[in-house]
């Protein structure tokens, strides 16, 4: 099967944290220049690539209540910052003369338009990269449920979920070099055995639509592409 058919729509989690390249904090243009890049080749495959991206590298809800803050808000200021790393990828895939497009959950019609599925499908059949941001709009839910919700409303084929490592481990093999790490899992695998890739909702609800979920490298340029064609290193979660 080639990757055209296989994949024809995937939808991509880019988290915060990846855009953050070595930086403490905030937005490594290089790195989000490589993000577009590996888009770019993806696309160049024949697979329409949709995107969730995440804002930890900025805000984060659970921080603000840690602190004695009242979550919501804190959660209101973590969409917020997805926004911000959205316009930074549609500039990264812009430079790169690829037409993207940023669908906030959250309106705020002065700097993107809004999300609806009927919008965004419009655009992705146009050929336009979609970028997901405001998560689900929804205190309480994180990037990882919001990436499987559009996952699910884009009739995408697959989850591609880009972490720090390429794959699902046992354990944090940062932590503990011995962890083992899993070619293949299915949803109930990674619900049962607690394995921290996703959230629990994110998982339930890719299982309940039987959506695979993809994890790989998301620092590996050109590691999403290979997947993309029937190689590179990865996890595949699915029935
Ligand atoms: N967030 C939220 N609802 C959502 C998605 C995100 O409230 O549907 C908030 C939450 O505070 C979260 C922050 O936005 O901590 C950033 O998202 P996330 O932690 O998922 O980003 P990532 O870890 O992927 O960088």
């Amino acid at each position: 099967m080639t990757a055209a058919t296989r994949f024809k729509r995937v939808l991509l989690k880019v988290s915060g944290e990846a855009l953050m390249g070595r930086q403490g904090f905030g937005i490594d243009v290089a790195v989000a220049d490589r993000i577009a890049a590996d888009i770019a080749e993806a696309r160049a495959l024949g697979t329409e690539v949709s995107v969730v991206i995440g804002g930890g590298n900025i805000f984060r809800g659970v921080g603000v209540a840690s602190k004695g803050g009242d979550r919501v808000t804190g959660d209101h200021m973590g969409m917020l910052a997805t926004v911000i790393n959205a316009l930074a990828l549609r500039t990264s895939l812009t430079k790169l003369g690829i037409e993207a497009i940023v669908l906030s959950a959250i309106a705020m019609p002065q700097i993107c338009e809004s999300f609806s599925q009927r919008v965004a499908l419009a655009h992705a059949e146009a050929g336009r990269v979609v970028i997901f941001a405001g998560g689900t709009g929804n205190p309480f839910f994180t990037t990882d449920t919001a990436a499987a919700l559009r996952a699910a409303e884009m009739g995408a084929s697959a989850l591609f979920k880009g972490t720090q490592v390429d794959g699902i481990y046992s354990e944090d093999p940062k932590l503990n070099p011995h962890a083992e790490r899993f070619e293949q899992l299915t949803h109930d695998e990674v619900l049962q055995r607690g394995l921290a890739v996703m959230d629990v909702a994110a998982v339930a609800l890719a299982r309940e639509n039987h959506i695979p979920i993809v994890v790989f490298s998301i620092h590996e340029g050109g590691g999403f592409a290979k997947i993309l064609a029937g190689g590179g290193r990865s996890t595949f979660v699915s029935d």
